[in-house]
């Protein structure tokens, strides 16, 4: 760096991107962020950082950020106080309550919160507004994995480490990308001399080519391809009886269901023949320590939680948990999706205690000072039943914070709809994205770097982020908003927060409520979460610097008999099976340049640079039918829609009858095609498989 650019300081903060959590610096000069730079002695990324991560600094200063509170007046968004703002959107809630029920107002929340923001803002909705229709964008993206852990193992909680990744025989990587996902996490699986890496996934993604083996299953057939690699191990007699026996329950039942997946039925399901059926189940049971990673294209099916669990079960039943090497792990998406899942108000109560549970609501509302009655005793309407309930005219006001809809949901055309039969839309956001332009007030959020507080990474590791400048105009932190917004509620600042000026406070009280519970962080504070680099939960007096792994021996299943459960996961065909007039099958995801609906990379030269635009992936021989070649143009259509002006490129990473659009771009908005079909446990969206038609353009 040049003398006349040197930074003035370096902060310690961490990559407030994606799930990995990179630990890193930012280099500060004259009050302004100017640079990025990998933590060399982060355990994550030992000094290390993808595109994303380098050039973060930049989406501090983005043109697109919102610097002041914003209400529409005559169709138009103009400046305001935050005092209007605060009033405003009071006084509406309050009517819309009075006139309509609690209920009637809504919250949608977001992974990208600090673990502080994300717990205050679950105790402002559930026990100040008295609502418990609230959920996160996570839904999304990771209910699926939350709510499979829980039937499975009695408790959300990803199971390993990145470690893990080092010292497996074999790592199984099945519908995760992470090499255009989570890049960072690429340097663990490669720094294993020994590994062998299976990549199950319909499309041969960047990850394939770090493969030993590739095996290109069906679009959505998964969950049969599990039943019948666990069928095998159970037929072969593969399974470890002592682990099983100590630690399981169903199994009778389980080997009673499997019943139905006897491999060549498998292979007619997934297209992998039985041969590499029995091949990929002996890789299971042949080495001692075998890892499954997954994210969205396990999770993003309407049998995503069934997925989950047919992983869980042959992990379950080869014994391949709880060690060294081992464990089945949801890899997450956001940078604070696990502390959104750890605090809770969602699909649970903070500290991952069931709605339904009277000792665990008493036992909240004592250490939190508040009536019992008050604490929601079940959970409210998911992110698209919401979305549902709006339509229906039942939900009046929806509070949306840190996440754009308006690009990330499923049936574009029907949302856009819905949302605008509110009597109030409110967005707290730091840049002006598709769904703030169309808000009826905004308020004006800080972003990563001038806000403090804790992200938990996909590995149970929470890091900590500090704030490195000032809020950008009158721009204010999550918190800080949250706080001052409750002043407006008769008593209820002073009831949930007394006294509460910093994210430190919400903190430790976070500490106290998890005390016990399996996301312990009462042996953390903000020192030590620096000093360690990340500590892993839980981390209380026995695991004072954190724990690696769950479920060895002192970390017992979740469940009431410590058990956990083997699953009888049912295998569906297509919730929207191809047809003649629609008969390709989309996929849709990431690219490691961009970050979900851009809102915060797409002022970011480097990155726009390098991914610009949509694309869509077709086979060469669905090229030729069509008659494109890469660089044309052409559009797709589906029951719900059409999108046009797609550049084509033509590889043979995807199959036959199947094309890959990455869902960033609003100019080629592909979430206009997909279908609201979900899954019925997790509310999870079916993002990954939706019938389409491909229309060429003229080839001259
Ligand atoms: Fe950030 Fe994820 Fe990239 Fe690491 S891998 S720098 S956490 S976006």
């Amino acid at each position: 760096i040049a003398d006349e650019k040197k930074p003035d300081k370096w902060v310690f903060s961490t990559c407030g991107y994606c799930g990995v959590g990179c630990g890193l610096y930012i280099g500060v000069k004259d009050g302004k962020a100017v640079y990025t730079k990998g933590n060399p002695k982060h355990f994550v990324n030992q000094g290390t950082l993808c595109p994303k991560g380098l050039s973060e600094h930049q989406m501090i200063n983005s043109p697109h950020r919102i610097q002041t509170p914003l209400i529409k007046r005559n169709g138009e968004l103009q400046s305001v106080t935050w005092d209007e703002a605060f009033t405003k959107v009071s006084n509406e809630f309050k009517r819309i309550q009075k006139e309509h029920g609690n209920k009637a107002v809504s919250v949608i929340g977001t992974g990208q919160f600090l673990t502080e923001e994300f717990y205050t803002l679950g105790k402002f909705v559930q026990l100040g507004l008295r609502t418990n229709n609230y959920d996160g964008n996570t839904t999304l993206c990771m209910a699926s994995a939350v709510m499979g852990y829980k039937q499975s193992l009695g408790s959300d909680g990803p199971t390993s480490s990145y470690e893990d990744f080092e010292h497996a025989d074999t790592i199984f990587l099945v519908g995760a990308n992470i090499a255009d996902n989570h890049p960072i996490l690429t340097l663990h699986v490669n720094k294993n001399p020994k590994k062998k890496v299976i990549v199950i996934d319909p499309r041969a993604s960047k990850t394939s080519q770090m493969a030993d083996v590739y095996v290109p299953v069906r679009p959505r057939t998964d969950l049969a391809l599990y039943n019948g690699l666990a069928y095998i191990v159970l037929e072969q007699g593969w399974e470890d009886e002592g682990y099983i026996k100590a630690n399981t329950n169903g199994l009778k039942e389980l080997k009673k269901h499997l019943q139905d997946y006897p491999p060549q039925e498998v292979a007619n399901i997934t297209g992998i023949d039985v041969k590499t059926l029995y091949e990929l189940a002996r890789e299971f049971v042949s080495n001692e320590k075998v890892i499954t990673g997954w994210t969205m294209g396990i999770n993003q099916s309407f049998m995503g939680t069934d997925t989950v669990s047919a992983i869980i079960n042959l992990h379950l039943l080869t014994g391949h948990i709880g060690r060294e090497g081992t464990g089945p792990f949801s890899i997450t998406g956001q940078c604070n999706a696990m502390g959104t899942r750890e605090t809770g108000f969602t699909s649970s109560l903070p500290g991952y205690r069931n709605y339904g549970d009277e000792k665990a609501l008493k036992e909240y509302a004592q250490i939190v000072n508040v009536p019992q009655d008050i604490i929601p005793r079940e959970r409210g309407y998911k992110y698209a039943e919401i979305i549902d309930a709006i339509d229906r005219g039942e939900i009046k006001a929806l509070w949306i914070t840190a996440t754009n809809p308006l690009v990330s949901f499923v049936n574009q055309d029907k949302l856009r709809k819905t949302l605008a039969k509110l009597d109030l839309l409110v967005v707290q956001d730091a840049f002006l994205g598709d769904t703030a332009q169309i808000a009826d007030v905004v308020f004006a959020a800080a972003t990563w770097g001038e806000k403090e507080g804790v992200y938990t990474n996909s590995e149970r590791r929470c890091n900590k982020a500090n704030k490195a400048v000032e809020p950008i105009g009158e721009a204010k932190s999550d918190f800080d908003i949250i706080i001052e917004f409750s002043k407006y509620f008769e008593g209820v600042n002073e009831m949930l927060f007394p006294n509460w000026s910093e994210p430190r406070d919400a903190f430790e009280e976070w500490k106290k409520v998890s005390k016990g519970q399996l996301c312990d962080y009462s042996g953390m504070s903000y020192e030590l979460i620096e000093e360690l680099g990340g500590i892993q939960w839980p981390c209380n007096e026995e695991h004072p610097k954190g724990t690696k792994r769950l479920y060895s021996s002192d970390t017992p299943f979740r469940t009431a008999d410590k058990k956990a459960n083997l699953v009888c996961a049912e295998w569906y065909p297509m919730a929207e099976p191809v047809s003649p007039e629609f008969p390709v099958i989309l996929n849709t995801g990431r690219t490691v340049e961009q970050w979900h609906t851009r809102t915060k990379t797409r002022d970011i030269a480097i990155l726009d640079n390098l991914a610009p635009e949509a694309w869509v992936d077709i086979s060469p021989i669905d090229a030729q039918k069509l008659k494109v070649k890469s660089g044309d143009r052409m559009s797709l259509s589906s029951p719900r829609g059409r999108v046009d002006d797609v550049i084509v490129r033509v590889t043979s990473s995807v199959r036959e009858g199947t094309v890959f659009v990455p869902f960033h771009f609003n100019e080629q908005l592909v979430n206009t095609l997909t279908n609201e079909s979900f899954c019925p446990k997790s509310g999870e969206p079916n993002f990954k498989q939706t019938a389409i038609q491909l229309h060429s353009v003229e080839v001259p």
